[in-house]
């Protein structure tokens, strides 16, 4: 007769996953219960053709083994001392009118090139690279969740992080589109804004750029599905139970309790612990009650300007040509109409870095439109056959795009697959289609909450919407959470 208490979670995501793993670690039994066929999530790939479209790690944050975020990901079996990298050297490159400019890992090059390039800009680009170096040293907390932190925990932190609040202070106010008018040459105003959408906040490019120039966001070879595949063995290994295939209906509470979850099939699976992690909104609305969201998720929700989301209209294209050395480009382009928006300008990015992902001499090559709630409104509004039509022909308009701009591989690109905000949804129940949390625009408060369910005292919730901006390290991070939230309350140590 088992006597360990029983968790089981909704969603087999990465922060279902990371639940799953830490919950084992503490000594529970662990059921996972996921809609999909796959494991993952948005940390996904798939093949076309004989090709891998890889459609999540740009980077992953916390591959430097000397950082406490590496120890969870190595929990997790995502990454160990052996895991191979891509060989890549730089964040991204913008185009305009002729001139180019990189971020490369490399921050003293970077300076060189961008002043070389934009000479007028010489104050404003010495600054922003001095503020990149100081932003290497912004970890996010892994040990415990931040309200369970002490005084200790905190000056720990503070001395961490000694240079970050001179980037907050800098940068912390204004948002990437306000840090590009500090500069006066056009590129390198592109060149801010052609990564993260304009109205996130400056400070964001920064830590982001700074965790790749650190050695610290690393791509791991084969890509994000076979970096989900790792973890689901190591949750296996461990003794945990993975259903996939198998959507969960409700979670049943009865009093203060969540006795277990309702399966689509009308099955019942009760628990002595529930954690969710699925998409926010779908937990609140669909698999509990709305009245039960906390007020800083529901704020959140209610005020689409404050914290908008972020999702794509992607499409992925087999490449008769490696393109290898490419990496991200921006670049303007003939305007293109989707919805009631316009785009003059495009990023595409070659995936010639991991030979894995297409047969030798070719490669995939992505570009991303960035959508937002409206978009995805506008996708919702189509019937099935104006969906079809609208994606091929938006899809076709981009390659014609790609071709203008890189001669090179006229007749050498053929569509593979083509996916938009409403495809997240469908696959994942993400809210809008948004593969991450809400966006900290300038002026709001970051959105986090505790990952507690007020009036249910043994349910809780891991996944990427407990923290702005979302992403891999704040869902792994979640999962740890959660179980240390059963743990404490438990009166038993947090050290998982
Ligand atoms: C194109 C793209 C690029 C990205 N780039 C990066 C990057 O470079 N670095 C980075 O850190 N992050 C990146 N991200 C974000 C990252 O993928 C997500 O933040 C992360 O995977 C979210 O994990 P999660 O577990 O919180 O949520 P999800 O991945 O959404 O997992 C939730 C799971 O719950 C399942 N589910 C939903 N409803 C039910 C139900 N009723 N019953 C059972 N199961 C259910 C879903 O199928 C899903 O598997 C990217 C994402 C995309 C799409």
């Amino acid at each position: 007769m088992e006597t360990r208490k029983k968790v089981v979670i909704a969603g087999a995501g990465i922060g279902g996953l990371s639940a799953g793993i830490y919950a084992l670690r503490a000594g529970f039994q662990a059921e996972i219960y996921e809609k999909n066929p796959v494991a993952g999530g948005e940390c996904m790939g798939w093949n076309r053709q004989g090709y891998h479209i890889d459609n999540c790690i740009h980077w992953l944050t916390g591959t430097d083994p000397s950082t406490k975020l590496w120890q969870v990901w190595n929990s997790l079996g995502a990454i160990d001392e052996n895991t191979e990298y891509a060989d890549e050297d730089k964040f991204y490159t913008s185009i305009l009118e002729g001139k180019q400019v990189t971020l490369w890992y490399d921050l003293d090059r970077t300076r060189e090139e961008l002043i070389a390039a934009a000479p007028d800009d010489e104050e404003e680009i010495r600054k922003f690279i001095t503020h990149v170096e100081y932003a290497k040293c912004c970890v996010i907390p892994t040990d415990k969740p931040l309200d369970m932190m002490g005084v200790m925990d905190y000056i720990r932190m503070g001395k961490e992080m000694v240079d970050m609040p001179k980037v907050m202070k800098e940068y912390g106010k204004i948002s990437c589109r306000q840090l590009a008018e500090r500069f006066r040459t056009p590129v390198m105003q592109k060149l801010i804004c052609d990564y993260l959408p304009p109205e996130y906040t400056a400070y964001s490019l920064l830590v982001s750029y700074a965790t790749m120039a650190s050695g610290n966001g690393s791509i791991p070879l084969k890509g994000s599905l076979a970096m989900t595949l790792r973890i689901v063995k190591k949750f296996r290994d461990m003794g945990g139970v993975l259903h996939t295939g198998t959507g969960v209906r409700r979670i049943l509470i009865e009093g203060r309790r969540a006795a277990g979850l309702e399966l689509e099939d009308g099955t019942v699976v009760r628990a002595d612990e529930v954690i969710s992690a699925v998409d926010t909104d779908h937990l609140f609305g669909k698999l509990i009650s709305r009245d039960y969201m906390p007020k800083a998720l529901r704020r959140a929700y209610e005020d689409r300007r404050a914290y908008p989301v972020t999702s794509g209209f992607q499409i992925a294209c087999a490449m008769d040509a490696d393109f290898s050395g490419t990496g991200t480009i921006g670049f303007d382009c003939e305007p293109i109409s989707m919805g009631s928006r316009s785009f003059d300008r495009m990023t595409v990015k070659s995936y010639a870095y991991d030979t894995s992902f297409a047969p030798e001499g070719r490669a995939v090559l992505q570009a991303n439109v960035v959508q937002t709630d409206e978009d995805y409104l506008f996708w919702e509004s189509l019937d099935e056959e104006e969906y079809w039509k609208t994606k091929e022909k938006l899809a076709a308009e981009l390659i014609r795009r790609i071709v203008r701009q890189f001669p090179e591989l006229d007749g050498k690109l053929k569509l593979l697959d083509c996916w938009t905000p409403l495809t997240y949804n469908r696959y994942c129940n993400a809210y809008h289609g948004s593969y991450m949390g809400f966006v900290t625009t300038v002026g709001t408060k970051q959105m986090r909450f505790k990952g507690v369910v007020k009036g249910v005292d043994n349910l809780f919730v891991a996944g990427q919407w407990v923290m702005s901006p979302g992403g891999l390290p704040i869902a792994a991070a979640s999962g740890k959470f959660a179980v240390q939230r059963i743990l404490k309350r438990d009166k038993r140590s947090i050290e998982i």
